[in-house]
This record gives C-alpha cells, sequence and structure tokens, in this order.
C-alpha cells in the first residue's frame, strides 16, 4: 500500500517539477523513479550518472519546491543512480508489521528540562522493557513530543533485542481494530495478538474516553500483558487522573508505574530543536534566524517545525535568501492561524453536515466516492487549518497511516486547482470552520 502511494506522490512531484522548470523537464524528467521518500528525504534515481550529476547541479530546487508544494512537508531532494525498488522505504516496517517514522529517534530529539524526566525514563525502558517501570505514562499537550519518545522507544528495543515483539498502534486505530474484529466475530484473534506481544505502546490513550466496551477490553489486555511482566506504555494529553470518562481500574493501573510530564520547552531548547530539525533536513539556519523563530513560537514544537517549512518555502518560491526580514513576513500568515483554536471535531462535524454523511462512514473502510470525497475533504482541511500531524489526522479518520493521509491532501490541492467548484466548497468549508458564528 504505502509503496503505491509512494509512486503515486512521487508522479505528482514530478508533474509540478514540470510545471516548474518546462525547459528541462522534455530531456531528463522522463525516466526518473522514486528510490526513497521517508520523513524529511526523497531519493531520486536517474538513468545514469550523467543524468544524476545535470538534475543535482540543475534541477534540484525545482524538485525541492515541488515536492514542498506536493507534501506539505520540507524535503531534502537528492539524485543518485539506480532503479526503482533498489531501496524503497517508506515509514521502516518490520516483519512484525511495526511503523515507525523514521526521524523519529533518541538522536533526533533534543532533552531540555521540560522533558527530561519523560526521556530519561522512555531510555531506561528501551533498554529493559518490562523491568524498570511498568507502565510507562507520558503526558503532555499536543505537539510536545510524545509520539516521537514512543517511536523512539520502539527503534532502540527492537535494536537491541532483535527478537522482541513489539506493537505500536495509535489508541484510535486500537479502539477501530476492536470493533472490526468485534464485527467479524474474530476476538480471539485480536485478543492474541495484543496480548502475545512483549511491548504494548498505546498512543493518546486519551480517545478511550466515553468507549466503555473498549476499556473493558483494554483492561484485560492490560491486565495480561502486565502479569506476564510484559512493557506496556502508554501517552496522553492529560494525566490518567484527568482524562475525562477513564474507569478507574484504569485509572490507578495507569498510575501503578511512572507518569512523566511533558512541559512546554523553554527557549534554549526551542532554539536547539530548530536547528536540529533543520540539520536532520540538511538546510543550514543562521542563528539569528534560529532565536527569531523561538521566539514568535513558543508553545508546541510541531508548529516550531511548520514555522521553519513555512520560512524555506517562501524563500524557494521567491528565490530570496533567508534573512531575518523574511521570515519575518513568511511568519506572519502562519502565527495569525494559529491564534485560531480549530479541532479536527469541528471540521468533521461540518464536512458531514454538508455531505450529510456519518461519522463512522468516515472511519469505515467505504472506498465508495460518495464516502471517499468527504473523508479526503476532511483530511486536507484537518492539515491547512489544525497543527495536527499526519497521523494525528488519520488516527481521526479510522486510524489511517500518514502517507494515506498525504496521499488524500494531495488530491484535494490538486482537484481545486483543477476544478473552480471544488474550489468553492472548500472555500465554504473553510468558512464555516473558522467563522461558525457568521453563518
Ligand atoms: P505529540 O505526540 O506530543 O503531539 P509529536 O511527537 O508528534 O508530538 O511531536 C511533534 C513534532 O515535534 C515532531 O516532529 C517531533 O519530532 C518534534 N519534537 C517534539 N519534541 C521534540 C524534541 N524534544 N526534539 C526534537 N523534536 C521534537
Ligand atoms: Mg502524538
Amino acid at each position: 500500500m504505502a509503496s503505491q502511494e509512494i509512486e503515486e506522490i512521487f508522479a505528482d512531484i514530478v508533474d509540478r517539477a514540470k510545471t516548474l522548470d518546462p525547459a528541462n523537464a522534455r530531456k531528463w524528467f522522463e525516466k526518473l523513479t522514486v528510490l526513497h521518500l521517508d520523513g524529511g528525504s526523497l531519493g531520486i534515481g536517474c538513468p545514469d550518472e550523467t543524468a544524476a550529476q545535470f538534475l543535482q547541479d540543475n534541477c534540484k530546487n525545482s524538485f525541492t519546491r515541488a515536492a514542498q508544494q506536493i507534501t506539505g512537508h520540507l524535503i531534502a531532494v537528492d539524485f543518485t543512480v539506480g532503479a526503482r525498488g533498489t531501496q524503497q522505504t517508506d515509514v521502516r516496517r518490520d516483519q512484525s508489521g511495526l511503523r515507525l517514522h523514521p526521524d523519529y529517534t533518541f538522536d533526533n530529539f533534543v532533552v531540555g528540562p521540560s522533558n527530561r524526566l519523560a526521556h530519561a525514563s522512555c531510555v531506561a525502558v528501551s533498554q529493559s522493557p518490562g523491568n524498570t517501570y511498568n507502565p510507562l505514562f507520558v503526558y503532555g499537550s499536543s505537539g510536545l513530543g510524545k509520539t516521537h519518545l514512543l517511536h523512539a522507544v520502539c527503534f532502540e528495543a527492537r535494536r537491541k533485542f532483535q527478537n522482541t515483539l513489539i506493537q505500536f498502534l495509535s489508541c484510535e486505530e486500537f479502539v477501530n481494530k476492536f470493533i472490526r474484529a468485534i464485527e467479524k466475530g474474530n476476538l480471539v484473534g485480536f485478543q492474541s495478538q495484543f496480548r502475545s506481544v512483549d511491548t504494548l505502546v498505546i498512543d493518546d490513550v486519551q480517545f478511550l474516553r466515553e468507549r466503555e466496551q473498549s476499556q473493558e477490553e483494554f483492561f484485560h489486555t492490560f491486565n495480561a500483558l502486565y502479569n506476564n511482566g510484559k512493557q506496556i506504555i502508554l501517552s496522553a494529553d492529560s494525566p490518567p487522573g484527568k482524562i475525562p470518562s477513564l474507569e478507574a481500574r484504569l485509572i490507578s493501573r495507569f498510575n501503578w508505574g511512572l507518569v512523566a510530564r511533558i512541559d512546554p520547552p523553554s527557549y534554549e531548547t526551542r532554539v536547539a530543536i530548530i536547528k536540529k530539525k533543520a540539520h536532520i533536513r540538511g538546510l543550514s539556519i543562521s542563528d539569528e534566524i534560529a532565536e527569531y523563530i523561538a521566539r514568535k513560537v513558543q508553545a508546541n514544537i510541531r508548529e516550531l517545525e511548520g514555522a521553519l517549512t513555512t520560512i524555506y518555502a517562501v524563500a524557494t518560491t521567491t528565490g530570496s535568501e533567508i534573512d531575518l526580514e523574511l521570515a519575518q513576513t513568511a511568519l506572519e500568515g502562519q502565527i495569525k492561524a494559529s491564534a485560531r483554536h480549530i479541532s479536527i471535531t469541528d471540521i468533521i462535524g461540518v464536512v458531514t453536515g454538508h455531505f450529510d454523511v456519518r461519522l463512522a462512514d468516515l472511519q469505515s473502510k467505504k472506498r465508495s466516492q460518495s464516502i471517499m470525497e468527504p473523508r479526503q475533504i476532511c483530511m486536507y482541511l484537518a492539515r491547512n487549518l489544525t497543527n495536527h500531524s499526519l497521523e494525528e489526522i488519520g488516527g481521526h479518520l479510522g486510524g489511517r497511516d500518514h502517507t494515506t493521509v498525504m496521499h488524500a491532501c494531495n488530491k484535494i490541492s490538486q482537484a481545486k486547482e483543477d476544478d473552480p467548484k471544488m474550489s468553492r466548497l472548500l472555500n465554504d468549508l473553510t468558512k464555516q470552520i473558522t467563522h461558525p458564528s457568521q453563518i
């Protein structure tokens, strides 16, 4: 699935690059293949050394812009000689189906006073799963690094204990799998899948609220693993006792091990994170700009990254050098947008109302056009109007993974360009979401 979607995304990127650089397109862009597309980098395979060298010297900019426009991310582009299938990777998926974001490692995590305890406990657990803090419960507001740390534990535990069985999933996926298992009458399969692992990692357990039957199932899963000395790692946006309508017996179990809070990062940590993110993507950034971003964006690390992306996008699109003035102009719009608080639930409410579909349909496996289109529109709007990650957006819409969300966003944004009706519809929906009182 991921591989086909990568091909489609790559085809979109090449098409976009052709329109950005028509002069070189005919001779050089035809025989390119995608070697890999991970977190921050796109590897493009060229037919021979001459082509690779030419593209590297002359077309890097147009491909960087195209990749940025299509994926919404800053992506470092690299041309080498190679053919399709030689090194294709996306989010890493091993035999057990574990999907991890390649950037979310301990090496790429900046430690500061706001996350020191959470980081140290994650490292400890990765070194000795089941034997230190069990369960480990990490909590903090959105965009402060919970998912990143959870992935890092899995990478490290997997590296250290190659045969260990790890299940990592968002709570939404857990709930959806559970519901599907009940529908198919395959509860036993579901239970054995989760009760036989060495480490179970569930991200965003606040999604268990008001899901009584899932809480009951999770309680039994928890007990089975805990009693066998298996590691459980959980994250949430608040401490166990503050998750609305979470059963008391779950609250008490979540408190048995270590509960570690992540706070918003200090100024120094924010500067270090911006530099780290720039470095991962192969971008150079001056101290002055890093400090400017860190002063402007304070509460959420995802927004910090977004700020960096925006600045580079403006710089590549306008072909200008990045200086303080450009950074200020680029960020003005973004800071205004983040002042509004729009939730995915607001978006889903407006979209389901407009199309007269049910949320359950959007979250289902149905692929008919009448369901696919509103689902993809929700993803597109959530991507553009909120700071949620692709994974979180996918989580709200039936546990879909980030490549699916990315693909949906590209599709809708292309449709918006091609079809004035779609463009009007998106404008109307956006207005309803951002100014509900005026409708
Ligand atoms: P959460 O799950 O808490 O909402 P994420 O783990 O998705 O947040 O983090 C949002 C973004 O911020 C990710 O790109 C992540 O890599 C980055 N991030 C968060 N904390 C740090 C950190 N301490 N060092 C580097 N990157 C970080
Ligand atoms: Mg998260």
